[in-house]
């Protein structure tokens, strides 16, 4: 399945990705984890990215599908993938919509993932990672067993630069003008499902393999 997951930042996408892309064994294709990583290992990519996200600006677009792009080509996306964070822009969905042609490929479901907007800052304060496996947390809605330590790997949570209150706001702003647009793109294609993001985790992932008809 090639599933596309939307929603603004702190819906949920990633957690639900974690979950999504081990039940329909497919790649997690997260362009906000792949910069990530590149800023840890000091890549040019992740020096170009940096100062973008810091500032909880969009990277620009020419960077970031230029990345999707090498990624989606690799063989374990062969049978499908999840992205998650990409596409942001319509310029983006217009580049993916040409890189799957030349591949071949169509999406088979955009998921938007809804979440009042007065919920999103507490989740994104709130958020913390784990340094080694990438798993998230909340320190109010899905706390790990010991503070500070993964459940998962025992490695050490952290907060991303990006989620202090500041910047998760500038972060929704640029959502609602530059990625919100893309719902209605997905919406002429008749692709776009629209799940409550506002329930408990396992409901949400219920609703949408539900969706996904699985
Ligand atoms: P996104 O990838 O869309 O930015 P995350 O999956 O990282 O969102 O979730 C943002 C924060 O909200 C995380 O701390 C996560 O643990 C928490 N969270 C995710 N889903 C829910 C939910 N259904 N209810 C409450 N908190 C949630
Ligand atoms: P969230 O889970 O909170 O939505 P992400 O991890 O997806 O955040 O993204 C973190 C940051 O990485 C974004 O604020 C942006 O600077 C950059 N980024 C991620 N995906 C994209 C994209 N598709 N286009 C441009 N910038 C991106
Ligand atoms: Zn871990």
């Amino acid at each position: 399945m090639r599933i596309l997951l939307m929603g603004p930042p702190g819906a949920g996408k990633g957690t639900q990705a974690e979950q999504l892309t081990e039940i329909l064994n497919i790649p997690h294709i997260s362009t906000g984890d792949m910069f990530r990583k590149a800023i840890k290992e000091q890549t040019e990519l992740g020096k170009k990215a940096k100062a973008y996200m810091d500032k909880g600006e969009l990277v620009p677009d020419e960077v970031t599908v230029g990345i999707v792009e090498d990624r989606i080509k690799e063989d374990d996306c062969a049978d499908g993938f999840l992205l998650d964070g990409f596409p942001r822009t319509v310029n983006q969905a217009d580049a993916l919509g040409k890189m799957l042609g030349n591949l071949g490929i169509k999406l088979d479901s955009v998921i938007n993932v809804e979440v009042p907007f007065e919920e999103l800052i507490g989740r994104l304060a709130g958020r913390r990672i784990c340094k080694s496996c990438g798993a998230t947390y909340h320190m109010i809605f899905n706390p790990p067993e010991v503070e500070g330590v993964c459940d998962k790997c025992g490695g050490e949570l952290y907060q991303r630069d990006d989620d202090t209150e500041e910047t998760a706001k500038n972060r929704l702003e640029v959502y609602e003008k530059q990625t919100a647009p893309l719902l209605e793109y997905y919406e002429n294609t008749g692709l776009l499902v629209s799940v409550n993001g506002n329930q408990s985790m396992e409901q949400v992932l219920k609703d949408i393999l539900k969706v996904l008809g699985k």
